[in-house]
């Protein structure tokens, strides 16, 4: 069994060889470490091994685990499914939102983000591979959540997000992670300031790091197996 520290390290020269063979610089592909479903234990050895940015899919198994730890200068990100009666959780207690599908949820979020925090950083969460059961908005719905989030002040507008399909997964498929892409150029071109791709995972984070991601989710990779309820 390798200890987090070395898979950290793994991880990360993964990430410098797969960014200089596709001419990107490393340093624009920040590492998320998804500790979801991993005991606060495990988050301490990774920022022991200096890791600083953690991704969460649990409201209140995350708040406890940020609670614990606020002594540390740490960056977290919200990367699930939100239901409408956590928001005020994560308005509180995350710099990042990446998984943002519906304009009320992002109302909420902008009404109780704290007066003295800055803005939440949010990513749009885009359904590429139009899955019928999938979260993530579609194209036309993008651009109407893109531009309505942009009025928003206490939330600011950095990119989008996508998770592909199992198929498109296993087939090492990269045509969703072009797609995310090209909408966030096709965006920018019309006068959004985005940069931020949300893009792969263990099982495919160098193929969306030749894709352009500017930050790869990394759980089991990095953790090992976790517990799933
Ligand atoms: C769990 C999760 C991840 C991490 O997945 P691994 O395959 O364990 O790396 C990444 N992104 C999202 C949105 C997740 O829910």
């Amino acid at each position: 069994m390798k200890t987090i520290a070395q898979n950290l390290m793994t991880i990360q020269a993964n990430i410098i060889v797969a960014a200089e063979r596709f001419c990107r610089s490393p340093h624009e592909i920040k590492l998320l470490a998804v500790s979801k479903h991993q005991p606060l234990s495990a988050i301490q050895q990774a920022i022991a091994a200096g890791q600083r940015c953690f991704g969460e899919s649990y409201v209140q198994e995350a708040v406890a685990k940020i609670t614990a730890l606020t002594h540390e200068a740490l960056e977290w990100h919200f990367i699930g499914p939100i239901q409408t009666n956590k928001t005020r959780l994560i308005a509180e207690h995350f710099n990042w939102v990446h998984s943002l599908c519906r304009l009320k949820i992002a109302e909420r979020l902008n009404e109780q983000r704290p007066a003295h925090l800055p803005p939440l950083n949010v990513c749009i969460q885009v359904n590429v591979s139009n899955e019928a059961h999938k979260q993530g908005v579609n194209l036309v719905e993008l651009v109407k959540l893109a531009q309505a989030v942009q009025q928003l002040p206490k939330l600011k507008l950095r990119g989008l997000m996508m998770i592909p399909a199992l198929t498109e997964s296993l087939q090492h498929d990269p045509k969703p992670f072009q797609l995310l892409r090209e909408t966030l150029q096709w965006l920018n071109k019309r006068g959004f300031q985005l940069d931020t791709l949300s893009m792969g995972m263990s099982a495919d984070y160098e193929l969306a790091i030749a894709e352009g991601s500017t930050v790869v989710r990394i759980g089991t990779e990095l953790f090992g197996k976790r517990e799933e309820t």
